[in-house]
């Protein structure tokens, strides 16, 4: 049996949240998820979220 679904990634660099703490967002009605690290870059402009939705 597999538990895939549980797992969730951050949707910049793919980490799970067995290695860093996971914030979930909503955009243009989709459901994705962030990472700690990926967070400040999304906030500051430095990547768009655009491109990864
Ligand atoms: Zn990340």
């Amino acid at each position: 049996m597999s538990a895939q679904n549980h797992t969730q990634n951050c949707v910049v660099c793919s980490s799970s949240d067995d290695e860093i703490p996971l914030i979930s967002i909503t955009y243009k009605q989709n459901r994705t998820w962030t990472c700690f690290n990926c967070l400040p870059q999304l906030l500051h402009g430095k990547k768009d979220i655009n491109e990864y939705i």
